[in-house]
């Protein structure tokens, strides 16, 4: 059986959320803006799941609109905030190792007068709040940081940086908080944020649904058209099944927070120590303030995704930081911008622990992670048809038909 150790980029859907969801994927399949009973029934789940998601976050059920997932609710939180604010100002702040769905709106909404702001970052991977603060002004409109970052782990200074914020007046703050929400609790308020976003699939819930919460006296414009549902933020019927299997998720995310957290962090920790003692491997992201249970190092001289590619043939599901694209390997945005030059960021590699993942797994995993490295260097290190060696290659189907896939980025 494969290992999967990349729950950063997913996780699977646990049996609970999946049992709450098949009864709205069978007999109440109702539509929850129908009045008749059908329609109600889903309704009334709906209803709960906000109702369950509100009180885990401590905000209230009408602050949260339901989306297709995290970068839906980037897109409307970060859209919706600009358009909505244009007459006050049109500078927008935020950071360097943002995930795409958030860099790649921002510089969509650039072409439209908006000015955007990027912050760089330590090479821990962490933004200066001072830094940040002296940016801010009178166009200043919004802030977006994220939470957690979803390559290398780092927690951001986000309380600190809404202290500063709140400093002005006027200045919306959005938190993008899909990575950080499967380990750190989430109040709204205590975050003091305008905007969040969370995608159920990485919290063990189902793909396709997510969060955009918006604080209550926020203007934010619908960025589609249609029907009124989500209190007008976000037309088109809401996927009941789903949102039903995130609250369950979340929930039980939230209530084994404080006990599967710290086995988490142990086991990473375990796993970060077993590679370490493969010479040349340097971990990145915060030392301290980050993320348990995911461990990311880069490994000089090799690339990241051929050694994907090699673990996965030994059974290992891990990933890389960077974005792949066919034929070449571009580096990660967030190593680059910790200051990596482009062929150490290359070397990387994210190794993300789950709830379900077992102390064998990851013993195997480190064993297996650290002799293809040793395979890769040793095939490095022989002169071209040296007897002896076996240098890593993929088998020749299997490198085409990978190389053949179309242009694939790292979730
Ligand atoms: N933000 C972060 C930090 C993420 O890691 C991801 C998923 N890779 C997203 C947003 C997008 O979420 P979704 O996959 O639900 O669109």
């Amino acid at each position: 059986m494969a290992i999967y150790l990349d729950h950063a980029a997913t996780a699977p859907l646990r049996p609970e959320a999946l049992e709450a969801m098949l009864p709205y994927l069978t007999e109440r399949f109702g539509n929850p803006s129908s009045p008749h009973a059908f329609g109600r029934a889903a309704r009334a789940a709906l209803d709960e799941a906000r109702e369950r998601m509100a009180a885990r976050l401590n905000a209230e059920p009408r602050e949260l609109v339901f989306t297709s997932g995290g970068t839906e609710a980037n897109n409307l939180a970060l859209k919706g905030a600009a358009w909505a604010g244009k007459a006050r100002g049109n500078q927008i702040v935020t950071t360097a190792v943002e995930h795409h769905s958030v860099g790649h709106t921002l510089a969509y909404l650039e072409k439209f007068g908006f000015e955007i702001v990027t912050l760089g970052v330590d090479r821990y991977g962490r933004v200066d709040p001072d830094e940040l603060e002296a940016r801010l002004g009178e166009r200043t409109i919004l802030v977006s940081v994220m939470l957690a970052n979803n390559e290398v782990g780092t927690i951001e200074p986000v309380a600190e940086i809404v202290r500063r914020v709140r400093s002005r007046r006027g200045i919306l703050v959005h938190v993008d908080a899909v990575a950080a929400a499967p380990h750190l609790p989430i109040d709204v308020r205590v975050l003091d944020v305008d905007l969040l976003t969370l995608s159920a699939h990485k919290f063990e819930g189902p793909k396709g649904a997510g969060v955009c919460y918006v604080r209550r006296g926020v203007h934010i414009l619908p960025q589609q058209q249609g029907g009124s549902q989500e209190r007008y933020r976000r037309a088109g019927t809401e996927d009941v099944a789903a949102v039903v299997g995130m609250a369950v998720a979340y929930d039980l995310a939230c209530a084994e927070r404080e006990t599967v957290g710290p086995r988490l962090r142990r086991a990473g920790e375990r796993l970060a120590r077993a590679l370490a003692a493969e010479p040349g491997i340097e971990r990145t992201g915060h030392p301290t303030d980050r993320l348990p249970g995911l461990v990311s190092v880069v490994v000089p001289g090799i690339d990241g995704a051929e050694l994907v590619m090699a673990l996965d043939l030994a059974g290992i599901a891990v990933s890389t930081g960077s974005a792949c694209t066919t034929g070449s390997t571009e580096p990660s945005h967030v190593l680059t911008a910790m200051g990596y030059p482009a062929d150490e960021a290359r070397g990387a590699l994210r190794i993300s622990l789950g709830r379900t993942t077992t102390e064998a797994e990851i013993e195997r995993a480190a064993l297996e992670i650290r002799a293809a490295i040793a395979r890769f260097r040793s095939a490095e290190a022989a002169p071209a048809g040296s007897a002896g060696r076996e240098p890593v290659r993929l088998g020749r189907d299997e490198a085409d038909a990978r190389r053949l896939d179309p242009v694939r980025e790292a979730p």
